[in-house]
């Protein structure tokens, strides 16, 4: 169906799923730092901390997946809708709907004899993928499963949020916040770095970027709790 040569497709694809799960991680590791850096500014023990990365973490994979499912389930109804309405147009009025194409064909750029043989020719192959790709943008690759996603978007957002969780599991708790704040610091510096060669950016920009919102994240949280630590105590 697509122009794209059979391995520039995979490339694409490897790339989209690559960068996905780079900015699962990162979600995982600044949402769950965050919370762990918050909760031992606050003064609490390494159980209280433990337990808070632990929350978060799962809450967190939790909240990806039904948000993951939901869109993706949402845009896949969309699409389905749209290619039952399409099939039964196709049925109806075919003639409408031969014109229809050879219309968005000129619009393209065609002359419209040269349309006209490019929809007749299409709609004899496969009308309804023609229309859906052409008229709908709906093309194949993006065909999508909805229960994959979520399971994806749950495991990379744990994978980034085990790692302030296995640093708080590791550091005594009046070392908790400065440790993971340094390693979450060095992951995103990774990640950051890792999602911009997936994207085909600078390899420092992305990840200073990163780096500066996840630190931000993490002074905020940090402020929050030695307010409430310090109103508490
Ligand atoms: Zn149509």
């Amino acid at each position: 169906m697509s122009r794209l040569s059979h391995s520039e497709v995979h490339m694409v694809h490897r790339i989209g799923w690559l960068r996905a799960a780079v900015l699962g991680a990162n979600d995982g590791i600044v949402s769950t730092s965050s919370l762990v850096v918050g909760v031992a500014a606050a003064g609490s023990g390494s159980a209280e901390i433990l337990i808070a990365g632990l929350a978060g973490l799962v809450a967190g994979a939790m909240s990806m997946a039904a948000g993951e499912y939901v869109s993706v389930s949402s845009q896949t109804d969309a699409e389905n809708a749209d290619l039952s309405r399409e099939r039964r147009e196709l049925a109806e009025m075919p003639k409408a709907e031969l014109e229809e194409l050879t219309q968005i064909y000129v619009r393209r750029g065609l002359d419209r004899e040269l349309a006209e043989r490019a929809a007749v020719q299409l709609t004899q192959h496969d009308a309804l993928a023609t229309h859906a790709r052409d008229e709908l943008g709906i093309s194949e690759t993006v065909a999508t499963r909805p229960v994959q996603a979520a399971l994806v978007s749950a495991l990379t957002f744990a994978s980034g949020a085990v790692v302030p969780v296995l640093v708080a599991l590791a550091s005594p708790a009046n070392k908790t916040g400065i440790g993971v704040a340094a390693s979450t610091i060095l992951a995103l510096a990774i990640l950051g770095g890792l999602g911009a060669v997936a994207g085909g950016a600078g390899v420092l920009r992305g990840a200073a970027r990163v780096t500066l919102w996840g630190a931000l994240a993490m002074a905020v949280t940090a402020a929050v709790g030695m307010m409430f630590g310090v109103s508490a105590g």
